[in-house]
């Protein structure tokens, strides 16, 4: 802790077990990230803190997985509405907490958490199950589903209660009780929703969130005997530990996970649209989404015109801090990813490629209370080989690479060329092509003429070191409840 500690009043967050706010022996700091300062104090829970959570999740399971849909359904409407009365409060906390926009925060994070809520009330009341009849055997078959039990939820923080909630939704919707624990870099929203979990009438002990980081906290919920499900974002080498940590227990994964996404531009792709929309592919919430772009193919006759439109839109993207409504990047999260998000591009330099714009070549204007903050200009690099590791590893920042191609083949085989497949976007106006590609990419989703477009029912995920899972309507459902055949002979 810095010295003068004793002088300052942090926030001071709590554990949310069966109901109650538990205060935990140890403390994590947390920093504001647009001015490097410490403001907050999170709790470093372990093994006991995850026991008292898992233990009140079993206790609250038997009677909320007995609620109707309905109810249940009525419970997650009061609570979207209770999060959306206070949009303004989380909004801003999530600003302030992550370094993000006060504008993405406001127009687009806290809106989605409250959506999220929505949509699984409302998907709930919708589903049903299969019956396959064997009139020749005498049998009907048919399948029921069935909560799967305390559901262990882990989220990264990029889009802090964005992702928590896509995940909370879901579970309690189909009938599971939670023990959750978001990112400790990002750990206020979540603090903030517990307020809110007891008037919306969620029962004790059916969200229980642990506050904490990975390597206590989180895998304290992973190696839970008595968790036999886990629904985790976040980067790649993570989900590596999680299943090894997990896999003596058999559990139920879904894993959300680093991308490395190609935007492939076709010779004919309208520009007017394409630019603008591939600055914000690669530089929204200051590149901190795993669906940033972060490698643009573009095709050889219309590459000088169309990165000479690109730098110059780059350049414009202003950064500044985060509560100013004007700026489209505020700061990176922490002080130790923004050094690595610039080792990339030193990187970069030191193999001959060519910086554009950006780090090392612009400047940035702050106010002086913000000195200290994790700020990064929009960067493009070019000029660089497609194994290089910029080209390659998951940079998660306000970097991305443009190089040029000649034919369709060759940049499908190159935008494969990673360990990553998460999503990808096609910019063409000739509808043969465009289906040609999109099927060829190894990838989970692919975006054409456009991105970041989400219909919450279909299914959200990657391949290869992306992940293993869906998400969405249906497969959530899926996925957060257990399937059974039953055979009768009539
Ligand atoms: P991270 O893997 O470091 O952490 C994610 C979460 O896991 C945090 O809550 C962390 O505390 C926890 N954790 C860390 N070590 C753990 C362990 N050993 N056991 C259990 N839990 C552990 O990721 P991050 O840096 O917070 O987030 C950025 C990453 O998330 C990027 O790779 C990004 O692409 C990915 N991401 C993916 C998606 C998606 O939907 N595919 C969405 C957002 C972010
Ligand atoms: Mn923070």
């Amino acid at each position: 802790m810095p010295k003068m500690a004793h002088q300052r009043t942090y926030l001071m967050l709590e554990n949310y077990i069966g109901g109650k706010f538990v205060p935990c022996s140890r403390h994590l700091d947390s920093y504001d990230p647009s001015s490097g300062e410490v403001y907050c104090r999170v709790p470093d829970s372990g093994t006991e803190e995850v026991d008292a959570a898992v233990n009140a999740a079993k206790d609250a399971f038997p009677a909320w997985s007995a609620k109707s849909p309905l109810q249940r359904s009525q419970i997650l409407h009061k609570l979207a509405d209770l999060i959306e009365a206070h949009l303004e409060e989380f909004a801003q906390a999530e600003s302030k907490d992550q370094g993000k926009t006060i504008t993405a925060a406001r127009s687009m994070e806290i809106p989605r958490a409250v959506y999220n809520f929505h949509f699984f009330a409302s998907t709930i009341l919708h589903h049903t199950t299969e019956c396959a009849e064997m009139d020749h055997m005498g049998c009907t078959n048919f399948t029921t589903r069935t909560p799967v039990g305390v559901a262990g939820l882990i989220s990264p923080w990029n889009l802090p209660l964005y992702l928590l909630t896509w995940k909370i939704a879901p579970a309690i919707a189909t009938g599971n009780t939670v023990v959750a624990k978001p990112s400790e870099m990002t750990s206020v929203t979540a603090w903030m929703m517990c307020k809110l979990l007891d008037e919306a009438g969620v029962p004790p002990g059916v969200v229980n969130i642990v506050f904490g980081t990975g390597p206590r906290a989180g895998e304290a919920i992973v190696s839970h005997p008595d968790v036999p499900l886990i629904s985790f974002t976040g980067s790649t080498l993570t989900a590596q530990r999680i299943r090894e940590r997990s896999a003596p227990f058999c559990k139920k994964l879904s894993l959300e996970l680093g991308g490395k996404n190609p935007a492939i531009i076709f010779d004919d792709a309208n520009l007017d649209e394409c630019v603008p929309t591939t600055v914000r592919s690669s530089f929204t919430n200051q590149g901190e989404v795993c669906l940033c772009t972060s490698r643009i193919f573009v095709q050889k006759n219309i590459y000088n015109q169309f990165l000479e439109r690109f730098v110059e839109s780059a350049r414009k993207w202003k950064v500044g801090i985060p509560s100013d409504p004007t700026v489209n990047m505020g700061a990176l999260i922490s002080k130790e990813h923004l050094e690595k998000v610039k080792s990339y591009v030193n990187l970069a330099k030191n193999e001959g490629a060519k910086v554009l714009c950006g780090e090392g070549i612009d400047s940035l204007e702050v106010p002086d209370k913000n000195k200290m903050g994790y700020f990064l200009l929009p960067t493009v690099i070019t000029e660089i080989k497609d194994s290089s590791r910029c080209m390659q590893e998951e940079i998660f920042g306000p970097v991305t690479c443009v190089v040029p191609f000649e034919t369709e083949e060759e940049v499908i085989q190159r935008a494969n060329n990673v360990k990553y497949g998460l999503a990808a976007t096609v910019w063409s106006q000739d509808i043969g092509r465009i289906y040609r590609v999109a099927k060829k990419l190894h990838t989970g989703m692919v975006w054409t003429n456009c991105w970041l477009i989400r219909d919450l029912n279909l299914p959200f995920g990657g391949v290869k070191a992306s992940g293993i899972g869906r998400e969405g309507g249906k497969d959530s459902f899926e996925f957060f409840t257990e399937v059974k055949t039953i055979t009768i002979k009539h």
